[in-house]
């Protein structure tokens, strides 16, 4: 007998029909004689409509509202399960998050799990009823809802796996596994039977949906085992998140991610001397802006250079608005921004044996004639920033140049 928890996301319980599936595959858990939790999303698309009506109503509504509005989609879903589990005869009850209760930081829209107090959880389980437990929501120290950031679920799951102290925590998507890319621009793109768990974390964060970065995190934290499989499909394929020692074949290049949720400042002739790089991130970081990759140019006459970083897309205009703000204090002739641009990231902990990755990216894509505006690298990664139009170009073509590609 084994401790499961099972998480659906968005697609697999997009209407009824896949909600009874969903709750077909916990039965045959529950059968096989385990203790199961089922982490459930919103239905397909509802998390984009709800927030697209805060939105609507105000650009700049009030974060606990707009919580309280997004966490709604998870309840739905969590009572629809729970009842189409008891209509198939299993016993079965739905868990919102402040019920369980599962807690986390006042950062409202992107609030991190603090806890999560398993002893009630735990007590039905044992009895046999199956926790359906509504993903991507919390509670937070004002006692009012919160949520986990988009995608957030994934998280949710890994960490009621974690404080269940639970044997596996198995994410079912509408795909079978993590590929070598996003399967759904290159069809050549492999499934990965194991990744290291480091991988993982880069290719989530450098823009891989299929996992969210905090839940690959916690995972890594707690050692949870966490399996990706389909819900359409789940007796094939898997991808498995491992130790990187568990990783036999280490090709230079494991995986290529991108990102489309970024923009590019640069200011012109900033002067080139210390305390002016702080003039300029203090505010944006006082603005609650992430600033991701940076490059200053040398200056020819020692006196004055540009500037360039990346910020989210998301966050551009208060990035802008932060800037000229603090205008006096940084001395910029001019700024200039572009919204049309994306990182694109090749990922593979071989690379820190297998030396030349970065010149072999950098060839392919000049071989396509893509001019390459950033770049920044890790132990692990290099990420290049190019124009928007040419991200799937540039992935499919970094994916055959680094043999991605499937036979
Ligand atoms: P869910 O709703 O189940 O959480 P998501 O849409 O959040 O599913 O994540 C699954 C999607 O992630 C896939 O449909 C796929 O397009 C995308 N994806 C991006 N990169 C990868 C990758 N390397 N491997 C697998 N899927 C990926
Ligand atoms: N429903 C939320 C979202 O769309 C959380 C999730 O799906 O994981 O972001
Ligand atoms: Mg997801």
């Amino acid at each position: 007998m084994a401790k499961i928890v099972m998480k659906f996301g968005g697609t697999s319980v997009a209407d009824l029909d896949r909600i009874r599936h969903v709750a077909s595959l916990a039965k045959r858990e529950v059968d096989a004689g385990n203790q199961v939790a089922v982490v459930v999303s919103a239905m397909a698309g509802e998390t984009n409509k709800l927030v697209g009506w805060t939105r609507e109503l105000s650009p700049l509504h009030d974060a606990r509202e707009y919580d309280t509005v997004v966490a709604a989609g998870e309840q739905i879903s969590a009572g629809l399960t729970a009842v189409a589990l008891s209509a198939i005869g299993v016993s079965a009850r739905s868990w919102l998050g402040w019920q369980i209760p599962i807690r986390t930081s006042a950062m409202h829209g992107s609030a991190r799990i603090e806890q999560i107090e398993p002893d009630l959880l735990n007590a039905r389980l044992a009895q046999g009823q199956v926790a359906v437990i509504a993903g991507f929501q919390g509670i937070a120290q004002d006692n009012r809802i919160s949520t986990l950031g988009r995608g957030g679920s994934d998280t949710s799951a890994v960490a009621v796996a974690a404080a269940l102290k639970a044997d596996r925590c198995d994410i079912y998507t509408d795909v079978d596994g993590v590929y070598t890319t996003d399967p759904r621009i290159v069809s050549k793109a492999r499934r990965l039977e194991k990744i290291a768990f480091e991988e993982m974390l880069e290719m989530a964060s450098l823009g891989a949906k299929v996992l969210q970065t905090r839940s690959v995190e916690i995972a890594m934290l707690y050692r949870v085992p966490v399996r990706v499989l389909s819900t359409f499909d789940p007796d094939n394929g898997g991808t498995l998140l491992c130790d990187e020692e568990d990783i036999v074949e280490k090709k230079p290049v494991t995986g290529i991610a991108y990102s489309r949720d970024e923009a590019k400042i640069t200011l012109h002739r900033i002067s080139d001397q210390p305390g002016i790089a702080a003039a300029i991130f203090g505010p944006l970081a006082d603005a609650g802006v992430n600033v991701d990759m940076i490059v200053q140019n040398v200056s020819a006459d020692g006196k004055k250079t540009d500037l360039t970083f990346t910020v989210s897309r998301s966050e551009l205009a208060r990035a802008l608005d932060a800037i000229e703000k603090a205008r006096d204090a940084i001395g910029y002739r001019d700024i200039i921004s572009d919204a049309n641009v994306a990182k694109v990231s090749v990922i593979g902990i071989g690379m820190r044996t297998h030396p030349g990755v970065a010149q072999t990216m950098f060839r392919t894509l000049s071989e396509k004639g893509i001019n390459i505006q950033v770049i920044s690298t890790s132990e692990i990664k290099v990420s290049v920033l190019i124009a928007e139009e040419y991200v799937e170009l540039a992935v499919r073509a970094l994916h055959s140049a680094f043999e991605l590609d499937a036979a």
